[in-house]
């Protein structure tokens, strides 16, 4: 029997016959990347807007990355917590240094950081701030996105995230982001904290008004109230600053990373805070086997000294601004069909008319053209590219989304005539 050679129909057909159906992917099938490139298995190549969702900051497969990933995979990967190792004590005093906070606790997955900081508040709120223990509530806002796990999903504002997983277990409540007045609302004397991203990612790079983190700020402090901020997607430099909440001139008490964390290799994330705060955490009270793995330890801490001698935060701000200045002008050859291109750094979406079409109509011409970005909901594609992009780079992707728009705008005209 003569077997077929695989090609882009049968990988996606592999996918979509045994997987479960909990994605629908662009219909790239991807055989290898280097940096800001791609190519999918018939050797096209693809310019990454998208970089996983900011996984990959440090480009694919970055050669400093790899290398420490090598050196470690000659030494040992896994040993659990149980034991102390070589790589995750460097590990966590980089991260010290580079959040300010006293302490971490690593973690995989941004959800897993996201649960460790939610136990940590309740705690916290019980053992510091005196609420009953059962009692304690957590604000977070409407629209957020912090991670699939049960516990999450339960006080996420979208249906299609919640729709059929119930019971949940209560002990949220929800404010308008950005607005105080509904957060005072919504606060008791059982809040114990308050869970929120600095920019909304998946509700459509949603940036907060001027001056509420200022505010929220001083308002958790006067209420003993954790202000827990999580950067699982702007933190380590993606918005022009090591971390988002440096925009706003504040600190929060404790700090959620993950994603580029992993510098674009391995699933690593970690939940920062001062002693005051970690202190909760003893012996038996939490844990994961894989979090803080020698290998991941030795990927991570190589990831933030790319970041830092490589200059990516320090030129991340002056490439996004020249990128949304770019899209900006295609926004404007263009109109109707571009409500509005927003965001911070390299991070930016651009919301599209939905009487024009929907994000993801654009999202598959992009792909079909040779850029990849993602959407999130009907209206808004994200570009997130690695911080190691280029003008040059940039300027290619931007000239294949001016053609894809203008050959949009050319068929709705055809159709309105
Ligand atoms: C992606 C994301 C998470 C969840 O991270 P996973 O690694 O997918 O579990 C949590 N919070 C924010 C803000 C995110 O963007």
């Amino acid at each position: 029997m003569d077997a077929q050679p695989d090609n882009t129909e049968s990988f996606i057909a592999k996918e979509a016959r045994y997987g479960a159906r909990n994605y629908a992917p662009v219909r790239v099938v991807v055989d290898h990347a280097k940096d800001c490139l791609v190519w999918d298995v018939d050797g096209r190549e693809y310019i990454d807007m998208m970089s996983a969702y900011s996984s990959v900051s440090h480009g694919h497969l970055h050669p400093r990355i790899v290398a420490a990933a090598h050196r470690q995979l000659e030494k040992v990967a896994v040993t659990s917590r149980a034991y102390y190792g070589t790589t995750l004590g460097p590990l966590l005093e980089k991260l010290s240094e580079v959040t300010g906070f006293e302490r971490a606790l690593p973690m995989n997955t941004g959800a897993e950081a996201v649960e460790t900081a939610i136990k940590c508040a309740r705690r916290w709120g019980h053992r510091i701030k005196g609420i009953p223990d059962g009692r304690q509530r957590i604000l977070v806002a409407r629209g957020n996105f912090h991670g699939r796990t049960s516990t999450i999903i339960g006080f996420s504002s979208e249906q299609e995230y919640r729709s059929g997983f119930g019971p949940f277990d209560g002990g949220f409540q929800h404010f308008d982001y950005g607005d105080m007045r509904s957060l005072k609302a919504a606060a008791t004397q059982d809040t114990c904290a308050v869970l929120v991203e600095p920019i909304q990612g998946e509700a459509g790079v949603v940036l907060p008004p001027p001056g509420f983190f200022r505010e929220l700020r001083a308002w958790c402090t006067e209420n003993k109230v954790l202000l827990i901020d999580d950067e699982v997607q702007a933190g380590l430099g993606r918005t022009g600053k090591w971390f988002a909440f440096q925009h706003e001139g504040i600190r929060p008490d404790a700090l959620i990373l993950g994603k580029a964390l992993g510098a674009g290799l391995l699933p690593v994330s970690a939940f920062c805070a001062d002693d005051a705060v970690m202190q909760v955490f003893s012996p038996n009270s939490h844990g994961s086997t894989f979090g803080g793995n020698a290998l991941a330890a030795a990927v991570a801490l190589e990831g933030l000294k790319v970041l830092e001698e490589e200059g990516l935060v320090a030129n991340c701000a002056a490439k996004g601004d020249y990128l949304i200045q770019r899209l900006r002008e295609v926004q404007a050859e263009v109109r109707p069909l571009i409500r509005d291109v927003r965001g911070r750094g390299l991070w930016i979406g651009v919301d599209i008319e939905p009487s024009c079409t929907t994000a993801r109509d654009l999202v598959e011409r992009l792909a079909a053209n040779g850029v990849l970005s993602k959407e999130t909901h009907d209206t808004v594609i994200r570009f997130a590219p690695p911080l190691t992009i280029t003008t040059e780079l940039m300027d290619r992707a931007v000239e294949i989304f001016r053609r894809v728009c203008h050959e949009k705008q050319r068929e709705l005209e055809a159709v309105s005539t």
